[in-house]
């Protein structure tokens, strides 16, 4: 029997949006499963800690099992080659995802040759959307409902007092 295929899913999360879905959905075309990897960097601050990160992710995959959701700290290529995995998917927006993704691309492959990285494209209509983005319209007291799962949506306004 073939071995199932697998592949990592890293980022930060902060929060999901129906843009990181469009592209579970996609790699989930290619591989029988995929690994979200919420991703804590001590440097960086977030509007959701990673606890909370991870457990909206659990609660809008629940009962997904081709998804698994996980976290990690550090580098991901150690974290890739910990999992016994060898694919990295991102996604590619606009072209100012691409100098940054090729960057890290090849920043990975250097330090791990077998890793490879594989990039989806998302529905045109996600192809503007950031988590960073997301937070900013809230927080201006703004609306993107049809942007991020109805959990996220409660959680944003539970954080930004409006619920
Ligand atoms: P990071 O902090 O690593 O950028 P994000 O959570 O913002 O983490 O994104 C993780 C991955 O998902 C990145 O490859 C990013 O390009 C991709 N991504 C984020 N939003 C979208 C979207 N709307 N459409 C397609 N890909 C997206």
């Amino acid at each position: 029997m073939s071995k199932k295929s697998m592949a990592v899913y890293p980022g930060s999360y902060d929060p999901l949006t129906n843009g990181h879905i469009d592209i579970i959905q996609r790699g989930l075309k290619i591989f029988d499963k995929i690994i979200v990897a919420v991703l804590k960097n001590p440097a960086k601050t977030y509007l959701f800690d990673l606890d909370e990160r991870v457990r909206m992710l659990r609660a809008v995959f629940k009962e997904q099992d081709k998804i698994e959701i996980d976290h990690f700290e550090g580098l991901l290529v150690d974290y890739v080659k910990r999992r016994n995995i060898t694919t990295i998917v991102r996604g590619l927006r606009a072209i100012s995802d691409f100098e940054i993704e090729f960057q890290m691309a090849l920043m990975n492959r250097k330090i791990e040759p077998r890793i490879e990285t594989i990039f989806f494209v998302p529905s045109e209509s996600y192809s503007f959307l950031s988590s960073k983005l997301v937070k900013e319209v809230y927080m201006l007291g703004g609306e993107v409902r049809s942007m991020v799962p109805l959990l996220v949506d409660r959680k944003l306004k539970k954080k930004f007092r409006r619920g």
